[in-house]
């Protein structure tokens, strides 16, 4: 381990453009379950799977009873607001203020990188923080909206204040396409990095398990995995290694490293 460890600070700290790709594997540290690990939320209860597959298409039917529902409904994951960044999030908020990492793409909707301070952010997924017109694409602050007494007045979908358009929670749903701005850049961050370290994913999720694919086509390109478990990313060797273990503890180390090499 301590020597995958400072292998990677060595492949970090001699790139020359590295991003980072996370999954909610970074985030389980933060008491926040994933979906597909022992404990997940899948793992446990596979129904709740097959019901967050139908909310899409609830949306698209009636937004109001989505919104109505959704505001009064218990989250699957729990109350996000109250969740705080762990030593995974604030390594790679360290990395880029280090100016190695130059960019990280989350999976994640829980919104910690963020909080930790990562500034150069793509939500690939989008988070719950945020709220999102399905027509012409304008994200706001949720705070920004008062849900609750839209219900009381019966003003519910919330409308875009700027084309009218039916807002609904920028978390993208099963079924959902990948908001187009989000989904462009990130091909072109694959595209152009020389090294991805890829956080606490299991990597089975499109098109975001694409990226990896994308950038080990090209030559000369390192990917790093952090993962509590292989993947199919480590299985068809996608990935050039794997450090096995918790992201809250190896990110850690691997900042230390770095430091160390750069004196
Ligand atoms: P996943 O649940 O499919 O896989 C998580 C992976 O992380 C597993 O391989 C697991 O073994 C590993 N893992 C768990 N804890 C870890 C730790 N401390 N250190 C290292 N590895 C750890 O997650 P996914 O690949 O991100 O796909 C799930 C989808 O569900 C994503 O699209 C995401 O949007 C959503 N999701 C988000 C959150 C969140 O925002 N925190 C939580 C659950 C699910």
């Amino acid at each position: 381990m301590e020597r995958s460890i400072e292998r990677a600070a060595k492949d970090l700290a001699g790139s020359g453009y590295a991003i980072a790709l996370t999954g909610a594997g970074i985030s389980t540290e933060s008491g926040i379950r994933d979906f597909r690990g022992p404990s997940g939320v899948w793992t446990k209860d596979p129904e709740a799977e097959r019901r967050a597959y139908l909310s899409y298409q609830r949306f698209l039917d009636d937004p109001k009873a989505w919104w109505r529902e959704s505001v009064t409904a218990a989250r699957i994951l729990g109350d996000l607001d109250k969740a705080e960044p762990n030593p995974g999030h604030y390594s790679l908020a360290e990395l880029e203020r280090l100016a190695v990492l130059k960019c990280v793409i989350t999976q994640n909707i829980d919104a910690l990188h963020e909080k930790a301070g990562t500034k150069s952010l793509l939500e690939y997924h989008g988070s719950v923080s945020k709220l999102r017109c399905v027509s012409c694409g304008s994200r706001f602050s949720r705070a920004g909206f008062s849900l609750e007494k839209m219900i009381e007045e019966d003003r519910l979908p919330p409308r875009c204040p700027q084309c009218h358009g039916v807002i609904k929670s920028d978390t993208v749903f099963f079924g959902e396409a990948i908001p187009g701005d989000v989904a462009h850049r990130s091909l072109e961050e694959a595209e152009r990095c020389d090294l991805m370290l890829i956080c606490g994913t299991s990597a089975v999720v499109f098109p975001f398990a694409n990226l990896p694919r994308i950038a080990r086509q090209r030559r000369g390109v390192t990917i790093i995995e952090v993962n509590a478990e292989p993947t199919p990313l480590t299985e068809e060797r996608v990935s050039d290694y794997l450090i096995q273990g918790k992201t809250g503890e190896i990110l850690p180390e691997i900042v230390k490293a770095v430091k160390n090499i750069r004196g």
